[in-house]
């Protein structure tokens, strides 16, 4: 039931408070100031429901919910590891909460101190130079990125290079942050181990090139064994690289892009630091740089100078002619970098690199248990990295049960279905990501569920193919919730 179905007039939540001509309190005077032309003509509708009712609402629609605090969450190349409640707490603390972002950098030292922190433990943590917080998420932290190549290449007078590459196995952001900075995108062919077709790129290289996009461990899995080659292929022709960052769970503490030879890298801080994310956000994509791509990063970054009364202070264009400019009013999505920056302070430099050990060991385990209950690798013979890839085409073909049936019926024991059909170069694939959070009873109820799953395929398949049968909704055209997504209750 929609709330607005439950509304019945005059009813009223204690929190909601009603402009009448009678007496008013002091928070209910109507603001002053506001242009006629900006207030509305009629009041919003908006449903009219007691606090209990509301309450009661929208704890039954969060239970409806499969989330990282209720279910096994392995969505591949998304990182859905446990978000610790202790970095929650202090980023929540009151002094945070209440800071106005434009409020003057003498009172919000505290907060700026965190932030600078931040970028220093990102930088070290990539190897790289100089780092800038403010773009909101992953893609726009690609965006930023490409944006700082071009503004490389541009300064040089380097102006006829007009082609980004992406593997065919890349991110869908990926091309399209290559295509918002007005590049061309030239796909580059995986070989048949997993790794980028090394003969093929070197044909593609040229003058027109103006860098290339990976990400490594790439989303196939599989750690890129190459990449210092391919990084010399790519500096010899005059172009950058381009390190996509959500993959870095696997690595961290463990190996750093910088010394693979990448020039600017964004991270899902959201993903590898730990804060709550899905169902598009929040989130936060910090843009790291070598010295060659960072007097191009995105404004404001935060500073540090000894000599001023204030000891931190913002970044701005004056300091960073260079830089490619705002990406996001203010200084980017706070909430999310404070999370991160506990979370990162809690792990320290032991605890990052337990991360690495664990996000691998357990997808290492869980594709070996999956490999021998009778699944197929899409990458067999390679280690698996943080994540891996089981191909139902088999299954599909035999069975006719597709990689969704799996993923639905997955839903009704229990456990959030990992990715599907991506990499799209993969046919009927799964991307399972465990991550290091999970206990190895989790990952074997998995494999149980799988098994259970196939077994029901061969003798009873119309049960995977109506599933899921537990949940508050069945199939749902997910086209069609894309392409004409109506949120407008009134106009029905
Ligand atoms: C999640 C992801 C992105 C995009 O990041 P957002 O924060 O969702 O914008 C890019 N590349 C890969 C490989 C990803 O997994």
């Amino acid at each position: 039931m929609l709330i607005f179905e439950r509304s019945e007039e005059g009813r009223r939540n204690s929190a909601q408070r009603v402009i009448s001509g009678g007496q008013q309190g002091q928070d209910e005077r109507p603001l002053t100031g506001i242009p006629e032309t900006m207030k509305r003509a009629t009041a919003a509708r908006l449903p009219e429901l007691s606090e209990l009712q509301t309450v009661r609402h929208y704890t039954r629609l969060s239970q409806k919910n499969f989330s990282i605090d209720t279910h096994f969450y392995p969505l591949g190349s998304c990182t859905m590891k446990y978000n610790p409640r202790g970095a929650n707490t202090l980023a929540m603390q009151t002094g945070f909460l209440n800071r106005h972002p434009a409020g003057d950098a003498a009172l919000g030292q505290g907060v700026m101190a965190c932030l600078y922190d931040l970028q220093e433990i990102l930088r070290e943590v990539t190897g790289m130079e100089a780092t800038s917080l403010t773009p909101a998420a992953g893609a726009q932290g690609e965006f930023a990125g490409v944006a700082m190549i071009r503004a490389y290449h541009d300064a040089r007078g380097d102006s006829e290079r007009s082609e980004i590459l992406v593997p065919d196995a890349a991110h869908g952001t990926n091309p399209a942050s290559a295509v918002m900075c007005g590049y061309k995108v030239r796909e580059i062919p995986t070989d048949k181990s997993g790794d980028v077709d090394v003969d093929a790129l070197r044909s593609i290289v040229g003058p027109q090139t103006a860098g290339i996009m990976l990400t490594n461990p790439s989303t196939l899995g599989v750690f890129e064994r190459r990449i210092e080659e391919i990084a010399e292929i790519m500096h010899q022709a005059g172009g950058l690289l381009y390190y996509d960052g959500a993959n870095l769970n696997a690595i961290l503490g463990k190996t750093r892009p910088g010394d693979m030879g990448f020039d600017v890298i964004h991270i899902n801080v959201h993903k590898t630091f730990s804060t709550p994310h899905g169902g598009g956000g929040p989130g936060a994509g910090p843009v790291v740089a070598n010295k060659r791509l960072a007097p191009y990063l995105p404004i404001p970054m935060v500073g540090k100078s000894a000599e001023d009364g204030c000891e931190y202070y913002w970044v701005e264009e004056q300091e960073r002619p260079e830089s490619i400019g705002r990406l996001s009013a203010w200084s980017g999505n706070i909430g999310v970098l404070l999370r991160a920056y506990v979370y990162a302070k809690m792990l320290g430099s032991v605890g990052m690199e337990r991360v690495a050990d664990y996000s691998v060991l357990n997808a290492s385990y869980l594709m070996r248990r999956l490999e021998q209950a009778g699944f197929t690798l899409a990458i067999p013979g390679r280690r698996a990295t943080h994540e891996f890839i089981v191909t139902l085409k088999k299954e599909s073909k035999d069975l006719g049960i597709s990689a969704m049936d799996f993923a639905k019926r997955l839903l009704d024991y229990g456990h959030h279905a990992p990715t599907t059909y991506f990499p799209l170069l993969v046919p009927e694939c799964l991307l399972i990501e465990p991550t290091e959070t999970e206990d190895r009873e989790t990952m074997d109820a998995f494999v149980e569920a799988m098994v259970t799953i196939l077994r029901e395929a061969k003798e009873s398949p119309e049960k995977v193919k109506g599933a899921p049968w537990t949940l508050p909704v069945r199939r749902l055209d997910d086209v069609r919730a894309a392409r004409e997504l109506d949120l407008n209750w009134y106009n029905r």
